[in-house]
């Protein structure tokens, strides 16, 4: 029995001294392709429905990603401790939705007041007159399903002792398809102060690639970094330099960029066009990470089979690299002194 204790403590010790050795490099690590996959196949497979915001489709979506978070262990992050923030929202036809952004949430430790939203859509554009589903395997599973592995890997670190300083809410938000409501929605009703709110990291489209960068597709689109915060773009920067090594390609930061959509070429704008234009409207710093559009955008060819998960793999760490120095830093963002808040108009 005495000999059992002391190997019982002498384990203790050992365990707590490899993981007190773990790396943000290990936490990263724990995102991998596989997993991404296997929660895609499931997010974006014909069951879901299109997953558009006020319909059954919905419905499956909102309690796949609260049984994910439950499982994981990560709380849920709307009031009392729900992990569904409900919204009656108006489409543009002047309809009234009954809809769910879903939230969890991690609290930080010497610095918890301090929150760190990610963000992506959890909705899509449901099902086509014809029957043809929109399983929206990129817009917006792909976001979707790499806010499910960071969130893994920072709970991961958080039962390890190695948890965030600040807090992280991963706020998947409905009726983006309907005009970026459920985002509205969330900015306009904060469960955690907008003040305190430090950042946010977008994340809609980021499994394919688009036809500018075929022949070297280990790129991703940045959106907005550098224009309410340069800290935020060098912590970027950095995180991409140290550990991931894509290639950031920042064109559409100009959302007068010219893009051939929809037939014909036009402003990009995509400054404006997802989620994080709530947050930047509320002076809110934040990256947009995007893919860039593609022909099976808003169609019912957006499957699960075309998007490249050796590549998901790598934007997802990048985006959990910057979240970790984000929270984790000694000295919250500061923003720019300058820094306009922008208008649509
Ligand atoms: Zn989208």
């Amino acid at each position: 029995m005495k000999n059992l204790t002391y190997i019982s403590i002498l384990l203790f010790i050992f365990s707590c001294g490899t993981e007190a050795q773990k790396t943000v490099t290990d936490y990263a690590e724990s995102i991998t392709e596989t997993e991404l996959k296997t929660h895609l196949y499931t997010y974006a497979s014909d069951e879901f429905m299109g997953r558009e915001a006020g319909t059954q489709g919905e419905t499956l979506a909102i309690n796949f990603l609260k049984d994910y978070y439950k499982y994981t262990g990560v709380s849920g992050g709307s009031t009392d401790g729900s992990y569904f923030q409900e919204m009656t929202v108006t489409d543009r036809s002047g309809n009234s939705i009954d809809s769910y952004n879903v939230l969890a949430y991690i609290e930080g430790s010497d610095k918890a007041n301090e929150v760190l939203v990610i963000t992506s859509h959890l909705d899509h554009i449901g099902v086509e007159d014809d029957g043809q589903i929109n399983n929206g395997a990129d817009d917006d599973g792909s976001g979707t399903v790499a806010m499910m592995e960071i969130a893994e890997a920072f709970i991961e670190a958080k039962e390890d002792g190695n948890g965030p300083r600040r807090s992280v809410l991963f706020l998947h938000v409905s009726a983006e398809e309907k005009g970026l409501l459920g985002s509205k929605y969330y900015t306009d009703n904060p469960i955690y102060p907008l003040a305190n709110t430090v950042a946010n990291l977008n994340i809609d489209m980021i499994g394919r690639v688009d036809s500018l960068h075929i022949e070297q597709p280990d790129y991703i689109y940045l959106i907005g970094s550098d224009i309410l915060s340069e800290d935020l773009h060098e912590v970027s920067e950095r995180a991409n330099q140290d550990y991931v090594g894509l290639t950031i390609d920042y064109r559409y930061n100009d959302p007068t960029t010219l893009v051939y959509e929809f037939g014909r070429w036009r402003e990009n704008r995509y400054y404006y066009r997802s989620d994080h234009y709530h947050f930047i409207k509320n002076n809110i710093p934040a990256i947009f990470y995007f893919n860039g559009t593609h022909k099976d955008y808003h169609a019912p060819t957006d499957t699960v089979e075309k998007i490249n998960y050796a590549l998901l793999e790598k934007r997802t760490r990048l985006i959990f690299h910057t979240a970790w120095e984000i929270v984790n830093r000694e000295e919250r963002l500061t923003l720019k002194e300058d820094s306009e808040i922008p208008s649509d108009d």
